[in-house]
């Protein structure tokens, strides 16, 4: 079955990282159909719109689309921010972070991490419902049933979908007893079912002792599941414990649309250098791979790149010596 993927390469380095999973995906000989829409600051600068609707429209036709990174440009009022923007008109509620060892070393690198963080992606704290007071400041943290029930039954539909076993349910609502305390008892009714129609175990831990057991046995972790601003910073947490920024990719996924992306910006210190580092938006590629069920092609793509790092061809932010051009040619010759 052909699959239609959207292209949005963005600004800085997103079109040179954006440029090499196009080249493998082209390589690998999937029916795919690619096409490419603009967002960012450079179109911004050429349209007046750094998201226009024309490529909201075109995210919301395609099966996927991969994104590359967008330049935020400091003190333009009003000003939308792409992923944002795309994340609420189409309706984005899921963000998937795999945490995934691939053989990198040094710094907080642990080996044998195979886990998930899904982090809800439209509630919480980031619904930008603020008020200032003069002295103090309020911030409106928003959580629905409906939010919280289909963001659990994302994670327990992945957890059967690859083999897991285990959800943990991760809150904060002995402190947050009404948003938290909703949103727990909405996660411990849909663990039931799959308690009982799948044999998945639910486990639930408050946010701080997570945070402490990510760092202690993170080996433990199978599929983790939480509210918006928890997510955000557990991801980033655990992201440091297989190799960082250079390696971490994420997904927005909803019912109208799924976008995959490297968790890194668009580093306009690097940009036009041909040294940017390929490996996260690869990893997206592999999630985007999954996303529209190429499964096998998925798995030879991550093998590629994981082999590639064992080799040691590593671009200079993760110690290597290797540019974009030189990453690419040895990932293809790994496939
Ligand atoms: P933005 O302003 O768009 O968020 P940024 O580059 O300031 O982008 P980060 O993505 O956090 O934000 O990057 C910080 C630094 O890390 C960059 O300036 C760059 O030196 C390095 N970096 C980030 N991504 C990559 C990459 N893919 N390859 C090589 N270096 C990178």
């Amino acid at each position: 079955m052909s699959h239609n993927i959207l292209i949005l390469k963005g600004d800085g380095i997103g079109p040179e990282v954006v440029d090499v999973a196009v080249a493998i995906l082209q390589h690998m000989g999937l029916d795919l159909n690619f096409s490419e829409a603009k967002a960012g600051y450079a179109c911004f600068q050429e349209v007046g719109d750094p998201i226009p609707q024309t490529t909201i429209d075109a995210a919301r036709a395609a099966d996927a689309t991969i994104f590359g990174a967008v330049t935020t440009p400091p003190d333009i009022p009003n000003y939308r921010s792409a992923v944002v923007t795309l994340r609420r008109e189409l309706d984005l509620y899921a963000n998937l972070r795999p945490v995934h060892s691939l053989g990198l070393t040094g710094g907080h690198y642990r080996e044998g991490l195979d886990f998930y963080v899904v982090r809800e992606n439209t509630e919480g704290l980031y619904i930008g419902q603020e008020e200032d007071f003069g002295d103090y400041a309020v911030a409106k943290r928003l959580i629905t049933k409906k939010g919280s029930e289909r963001i659990v039954r994302y994670a327990y539909e992945l957890a059967r979908h690859t083999g897991k076993r285990k959800v943990t349910v991760v809150h904060k609502a002995n402190i947050l007893r009404l948003t938290d305390g909703l949103f727990r008892r909405t996660a411990l009714a849909v663990a039931k079912e799959y308690d009982e129609q799948y044999g998945i175990e639910v486990q639930e831990l408050l946010v701080d002792t997570m945070a402490m057991r990510l760092i202690k046995d993170p080996q433990n972790f199978e599929v983790i599941v939480t509210t918006n601003l928890f997510g955000d910073i557990l991801s980033d947490e655990a992201a440091e414990l297989v190799g960082g920024l250079g390696v971490a990719a994420s997904g927005n996924i909803g019912e109208h649309g799924a976008i995959f992306e490297p968790v890194h910006g668009s580093a306009p210190d690097i940009a036009g250098k041909g040294v940017a580092n390929p490996f996260a938006t690869l990893l997206a590629t592999v999630m985007m791979l999954q996303h529209i069920g190429e499964n096998a092609a998925a798995q030879r793509l991550q093998s590629a790149v994981a082999a590639t790092i064992r080799q040691g061809v590593l671009t200079p932010d993760l110690g290597g010596t290797a540019n974009t051009a030189r990453v690419k040619e040895q990932i293809i010759s790994n496939l």
